[in-house]
């Protein structure tokens, strides 16, 4: 029987019972926390690798998706940050006299604002409307081809590139609920710029916003655009309108 003053050899010295049980759950402690660690580090290795590798997981590389709900469709955010997500519904398509589609949920108020348009002496048309991603990402690819063709590294062509068209997954044409509004011919930037005027003044009144205003880029991600107008119903344009505001910091 030792009591609890009791001295013994340890190896390094006489120390008492007691410390030699507190140093001895201190390392047992140490150990812990470093194998929880080490396992941790292998696990976000581990699935850091699948990420880049298999693209699975919370490292895989990309976009997050956009905030979709089948009861607020028309608020839909798709930008630079926000791409469309994969269970988005394939949308039911119109198709206008020029060839172009849009969604049919836009196509009553979009032909509405044409009667309007061609009433006011003006000459419309959609220039570009539904698009798939396949035809996105055959945009990218000219542009990039084309940036290269200038001499630009495969680099720079690609970043330039994505400052002015949206990376696949990520444009509104691809949900049919934007359109790119141009004068017929779209050559004569008079005739064009009429257009333009027209549609920031009065487009809010058939559901649809002027998508990237001038000095939003930061908001938006995107620069300027006059002709590209988005559908987003008459209450939320009106008040996106009245407010100044982007569909971003609409629905913040
Ligand atoms: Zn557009």
């Amino acid at each position: 029987m030792r009591d609890r003053n009791s001295r013994l050899d340890t190896g390094r010295g006489t120390v008492s019972f007691a410390q030699y049980r507190y140093e001895r759950a201190a390392k047992a402690v140490a150990k812990l926390i470093i194998a929880t660690v080490a396992a941790a580090a292998i696990i976000t290795g581990a699935l850091f690798g699948l990420g880049r590798i298999a693209h699975w997981g919370p490292f895989a590389p990309g976009i997050p998706e956009a905030r979709y709900s089948a009861q607020s469709w028309n608020t839909i955010v798709v930008n630079r940050w926000h791409r469309i997500p994969d269970d988005y519904p394939a949308p039911e398509l119109t198709q206008l006299a020029n060839g172009q589609q849009v969604d049919s949920r836009i196509y009553p108020e979009l032909q509405r604002m044409f009667d309007t348009m061609r009433a006011d002496g003006l000459d419309p048309e959609v220039t570009a409307g539904y698009r798939t991603q396949d035809e996105q990402r055959q945009i990218m690819s000219d542009r990039i081809f084309l940036y290269e063709n200038q001499g630009m590294s495969a680099k720079d062509a690609e970043r330039e590139a994505g400052r002015l068209v949206a990376i696949p997954g990520t444009s509104e044409h691809e949900i049919g609920l934007a359109v790119d509004l141009n004068a017929v011919g779209a050559a004569d930037a008079e005739a064009n710029q009429q257009v333009y005027d027209w549609l920031a003044a009065n487009a809010w009144q058939y559901g649809f916003i002027l998508r990237y205003p001038d000095g939003k880029t930061d908001v938006t991600g995107n620069q300027y655009e006059p002709w590209h107008y988005r559908y987003v119903g008459a209450d939320v344009a009106k008040d996106i309108h009245d407010h100044g505001i982007t569909l971003e910091e609409y629905a913040r």
